[in-house]
């Protein structure tokens, strides 16, 4: 491929995010092309492809509202898994053709802006160099994984994999077992692989307080039903709570709600399935030490009822909370808890016994046992929510990186922005709601706010917008504060605050104030001729 070029916009990103600008971007009449890293279409569901990924939205949300798609596509399943996910956008492309407009296999390292000409250098890393009036960043926020450092790891014999490196041909079955992590990748893994290997040592640093997921098939005839009568509806309902589910938190105040109540609320949250107990529950959860205490001992009583052995039990799901509930996004499960019952599966504590190191024949813990194993995988996660961005060299009007200027926290203005980058937007990313809430919601939300806005400024002859470093500090002291009215560090280790990576500065990375309030803030901004930005004319109309 040795294609270069000048457009209008260029977006970085063929996930969820990247596929909806660039078929809205179309629609204004605008030059475009997607750079994607990976070869082919579906983000986040290309890479991550270990045994058992699966969404935990539920798929009627799990999808793009415009009609014309969803319309003739069905799941087979209420939570599909990455095939069932690359097949859609397969779908996707054949309707629409996207893939015309995409340079796969092309990763972005740079984004230069030219004040002069107010326009983006892209390079990608072959070499290739673009230019652009727009970059919108739709790199996702699971796109930089991460390998803790461990001493030995070279002199490993057997296999090593990364959740979202995962290979075409594997076969475990036969052969002993490691997992690192027991996020919600690591939940996946473990509960899908357990059945078919010789032996699975699981290392666990926090339990997982995950939730019950209530998996079934989806029929077509009962999603003709649905698209009939609801669909429209459930797509105008995202936007209306909390997380862009069709569930919402309950504001109202526990001091008012009586014990029945309240039991009686667990018990039917618990029994819907699915992330209802989280973002479904009352919204002093989130605030409210005594009442995030009931809500684990109801957790840890459900969960202890399917695990026999107290010492199981006890490292699952232990008497004193790890965390507070719902701090650290909780994962659906199938049969997690279950499978340590297993003969065949070790759970091994390395909050109590670290992990040593990696031996040629295994990994030893500190207590000097050393685990044997032919594969390990690790479930580690990712420099979550940042990483993307601050892995490409962006530099803007001062020539500063924005690694660097992030280096002591993100800045944002609305999530979407960040002063001295003009004409550079990101979906999904730091500051905005994005993992609070179901991916395609927020995503639809914040492309449509960028849509709006690249159509005001050809409208109005506008070549530039930035935001101001007042109103980036202003929101970004709002988030801050919002953040820090809740329970969130309490989490020792959390993506949310990117304690999970060594040396990445703490701070609530995500919009925690719920979809509709975000929604205001941004909507409010266009209202007022995009308040907190500055706009330049362009030199031809003055
Ligand atoms: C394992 C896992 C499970 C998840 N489960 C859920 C869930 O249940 N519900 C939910 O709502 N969300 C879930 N998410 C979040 C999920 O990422 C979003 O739902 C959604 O897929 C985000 O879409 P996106 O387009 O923003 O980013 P992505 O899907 O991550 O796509 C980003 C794309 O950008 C490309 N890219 C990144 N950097 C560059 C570069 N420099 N140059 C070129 N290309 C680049 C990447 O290759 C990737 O293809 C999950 C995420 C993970 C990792």
């Amino acid at each position: 491929m040795t294609e270069t070029g000048e457009y209008d916009v260029i977006i970085v990103g063929a996930g969820f995010a990247g596929v909806h600008q660039l078929l809205n971007i179309r629609k204004l009449g605008l030059t475009v092309k997607i750079i994607e890293a990976g070869e082919d279409l579906a983000g986040t569901w290309l890479w991550n492809k270990y045994p058992g990924a699966r969404v935990d939205s539920p798929m009627a949300i799990y999808q793009y509202s415009d009609p014309d798609l969803w319309r003739d596509w069905s799941f087979t399943e209420l939570y599909p898994d990455w095939r069932e996910i690359q097949a859609y956008f397969r779908y996707v492309d054949n309707k629409f053709d996207v893939k015309r407009d995409v340079l796969f296999n092309s990763r972005v390292v740079s984004a230069h802006w030219n004040d002069s000409d107010d326009r983006w250098t892209v390079t990608v890393e072959d070499g290739r160099v673009f230019q652009s009036q727009f970059i919108s960043l739709c790199t996702g926020i699971a796109s930089k994984y991460h390998l803790p450092e461990l001493r030995g790891m070279e002199s490993f014999k057997g296999e090593v994999h990364h959740s979202s490196r995962w290979p075409e041909k594997y076969h475990f079955e036969g052969k002993r077992v490691g997992v690192i992590g027991t996020g919600a990748t690591g939940v996946q893994i473990i509960q899908e692989i357990a059945p078919i290997v010789d032996h699975l040592t699981v290392f666990q640093r926090t339990p997982n307080l995950a939730l019950p997921m209530r998996q079934r098939k989806v029929s077509v005839e009962e999603q003709a039903r649905l698209k009939k009568e609801l669909y429209p509806i459930f797509y105008g309902r995202r936007y209306q709570t909390f997380s862009g589910f069709l569930y919402d938190v309950d504001p109202k105040p526990i001091a008012d709600t009586t014990p029945e109540e309240l039991a009686l609320g667990f018990e039917e949250k618990w029994a819907k399935g699915g992330l209802t107990f989280w973002l479904g529950a009352y919204a002093e959860l989130f605030s409210n030490q005594q009442f995030n205490d009931e809500a684990y001992a109801f957790w840890r009583k459900k969960v202890r009822e399917r695990i026999s052995d107290p010492e199981l039990q006890e490292k699952l799901a232990p008497m004193k909370p790890p965390h507070p509930f719902g701090v650290k996004r909780p994962s659906l499960e199938q049969r997690y808890f279950e499978v340590y019952s297993q003969p065949n599966v070790t759970l091994v504590d390395i909050s109590k016994t670290a992990i040593e190191e990696i031996t040629p024949n295994g990994l030893k813990t500190h207590d000097g046992v050393e685990h044997k194993l032919d594969v390990l995988i690790f479930a580690t996660g990712f420099d979550m929510v940042t990483g993307g961005i601050t892995s490409i060299d962006i530099r803007g009007q001062d020539g500063v990186s924005i690694k660097e200027k992030w280096a002591d926290g993100v800045q944002s203005y609305l999530g979407v922005a960040s002063a001295t980058y003009p004409n550079m937007f990101w979906i999904y990313g730091p500051q905005s709601p994005s993992s609070f809430s179901n991916g395609p919601s927020s995503i639809e939300l914040t492309s449509e706010w960028i849509i709006d806005c690249i159509r005001f400024m050809k409208a109005n002859n506008i070549s530039s917008i930035v935001p101001t470093n007042e109103a980036q500090h202003a929101y970004s002291e709002h988030l801050n504060q919002l953040g820090s009215a809740g329970l969130w560090s309490e989490a020792k280790t959390s993506w949310y605050l990117g304690s999970n990576i060594s040396g990445k500065k703490t701070q609530m990375l995500q919009f925690p104030g719920g979809i509709p309030a975000y929604a205001k803030l941004c909507n409010d901004s266009a209202a007022k001729g995009y308040h907190g930005f500055d706009l330049k004319r362009s030199s031809a109309s003055t």
